[in-house]
């Protein structure tokens, strides 16, 4: 099925503070509303407002953009940190979005507002220009789950291929960015095994990568309806079985997710981290996905006004 984007008007204001999570009192921007990648295990693809096919790009967001921060900027109330990609990814595979995400990231590092994004998406060259004019400012993420092939073809096929992101996470590095990537979801049964866990890491430690933060597939109903309907039938009951006896609960904001069984992501957690300890990359495990384990943070702020956010000031 051919993917649209439709262009429409932004009304509410685009630096909104999510409170949720660590991004809490942090502006999260999603340049469209729904997402051209379409993971398959995506919960951002079941929110009600989402479309279900093809993608809402905000065609007025730099415009609007621009008004609010010179708005923010005659009150002394400009952000430190703004970041991208809470519900849709930044680099999406189409023109009119990379325009309307190069315009909004160019306003604000102008305004030497840091960024922070994440993404499973190809960075295209205008983009990797900009960085490199504002290595300081820029906090890449990168998401990376699996090398292998068929893992993509069946959870993320319109992503970048991992050899890609791993190269743009060399990239990352080469240009003065501190790249850092986030291996989630773990897909319980399919991406952690030992053998896998440790290609991943070599991979990573030969680009240069000195932490990964981890977490485990958090289930919602419209994730399962989604994986029922996009994987193989085996591989969803296999993955499903990691989750049984396991009730529905509250994590973050939503209230009906399901966590894998406690053991196993602890077993799994162990194992990401001897892996870990044994090519020399930190791992931290997300705390915000995992309340039922001593909390740790994997707070992704690495900038210079990393203090005066954790003193809770996240405005200038
Ligand atoms: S790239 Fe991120 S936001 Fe986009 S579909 Fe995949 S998981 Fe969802």
């Amino acid at each position: 099925m051919v993917e649209t984007v439709k262009k429409v008007l932004r009304k509410s204001p685009v630096l909104k503070t999510p409170a949720f999570g660590c991004l809490q009192g942090i502006p999260a921007i999603n340049i469209t509303r729904g997402c051209l990648h379409r993971c398959a295990y995506c919960y951002a693809r079941c929110f009600p407002e989402t479309p279900s096919h093809g993608v809402f790009l905000y065609q007025n967001l730099p415009e609007k953009l621009a008004k609010e921060i010179s708005s923010r900027k005659k009150r002394g109330l400009l952000p430190d940190v703004v970041t991208f990609s809470t519900a849709s990814d930044l680099f999406q595979p189409h023109p009119e979005i990379l325009k309307i995400t190069h315009c909004s990231l160019r306003l604000l590092l102008e305004e030497g507002i840091n960024i922070s994004f994440l993404t499973k998406g190809r960075i295209t060259n205008e983009f990797w220009e900009l960085f490199a004019l504002y290595p300081d400012l820029v906090e890449a993420r990168f998401g990376l789950i699996s090398l292998s092939l068929t893992y993509h073809s069946l959870f993320e096929p319109r992503t970048a291929n991992p050899y890609l992101r791993l190269r743009q996470i060399e990239k990352a590095s080469l240009i003065g960015l501190k790249p850092s990537v986030r291996i989630d979801p773990v897909i319980p049964q399919i991406s952690d095994r030992p053998e896998k866990i440790f290609k991943l890491f070599r991979s990573l430690k030969n680009v240069g990568v000195k932490e990964v933060s981890v977490s485990y597939l958090v289930l919602r109903p419209g994730v399962m309806k989604q994986l029922r309907q996009e994987l193989p039938r085996d591989i969803f009951f296999s993955i499903l079985r990691a989750y049984q006896g396991v009730p529905w609960c509250q994590v973050i904001t939503s209230a009906t997710t399901k966590l894998v069984q406690k053991e196993r992501r602890e077993e799994g957690y162990k194992l990401f981290r001897q892996i870990g300890k044994e090519l020399g990359i930190r791992v931290r495990v997300c705390g915000c996905k995992n309340p039922d384990l001593p909390y740790e943070s994997c707070f992704p702020w690495g900038f210079s006004s990393r203090k005066r956010l954790s003193q809770g000031r996240l405005f200038k």
